[in-house]
């Protein structure tokens, strides 16, 4: 018997602790198949959140209460449980999302992965609704009720254990918009990515073109079904905007804060103008 109606099946993992309260959720992307793959994935496959589960159910030092991939989520500890997740395991409801700590924001967003965000913002939403646990970023206080990472506890409990996840480039932000249902952020850097995007000619026909109007259409707040589409939009228009420029991703950012505000002016319903 699941807690959650997200998830598709119940898998008894090895080790679990005593009876909880959880009024936090930490998340990882640390899948056990993933330690053992060579090369490194490079997207999240079907079928990682139930090997997962078998690896909990046959390793009794480790554990989580859930795991994502693009397909299903697996519940494997009870929500009233401690889970053995991330060192500290205090009040916390882990969550195993099927990804690499090594992957950067460009391919958490890429299409073939952002699946998994909106299926682990999905679970977050879901916890968080039934145990009023809000869905804020709270890396500064291992007590504090809201949503941690395993880096971020590792680095609260000054270990040196090395865990990483679920990685520097891991998009909590857009992951936090997604499961709280707020407008995606929309930053200065985003909207010069749009003017970039623009002058660089990125065809605004064609599915990017389209992608990047449901994105457009998202942050000027009259978002509806165009809403869940904005990180995957942001991803393809920066994507699009590398392709274009011939430089990499992080690049284009840094080229857009830099120049770009200099040539237009964001009108307030985001048209772009040129100085
Ligand atoms: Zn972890």
């Amino acid at each position: 018997m699941t807690d959650s109606p997200q998830a598709a099946d119940y898998v008894q993992a090895a080790g679990y602790g005593s009876a909880q309260t959880p009024v936090a959720i930490t998340l990882h992307a640390t899948c056990p198949e993933s330690l053992v793959a060579a090369p490194p994935i490079q997207t999240v496959q079907p079928g990682s959140a139930r090997n997962t589960a078998s690896y909990f159910a046959t390793h009794a030092n480790a554990s989580a209460h859930y795991a994502v991939d693009v397909a299903e989520v697996i519940q494997c500890v009870p929500e009233n449980l401690q889970a053995w997740h991330d060192g500290d395991n205090w009040q916390s409801i882990g969550i195993e999302i099927c990804g690499q700590a090594s992957w950067t924001r460009e391919q958490w967003l890429s299409p073939d992965v952002y699946p998994v965000l909106e299926r682990a913002a999905a679970l977050v939403a879901d916890i968080a609704a039934r145990r009023g646990i809000p869905i804020v970023h709270r890396p500064d206080d291992l007590r504090a009720p809201g949503i941690r990472t395993h880096a971020e506890v590792t680095a609260l409990l000054g270990l040196t254990e090395g865990h990483t996840d679920p990685g520097q480039g891991f998009p909590l932000d857009v992951c936090l918009a997604l499961a709280s249902g707020d407008d995606m952020p929309l930053t200065d850097t985003d909207v010069k990515q749009i003017a970039f995007a623009v002058l660089n000619g990125t065809p605004l026909d064609g599915p990017e073109g389209g992608i990047l109007a449901s994105w457009i259409k998202a942050t000027r707040k009259d978002a509806g079904q165009a809403k869940i589409d904005a990180a995957a939009a942001r991803a393809l228009a920066e994507q699009a905007a590398a392709k274009a420029s011939g430089l990499t991703v992080d690049q284009v950012r840094q080229a857009v804060a830099d120049a770009i505000a200099a040539q237009v002016t964001v009108t307030g319903d985001l048209k772009v103008v040129p100085r």
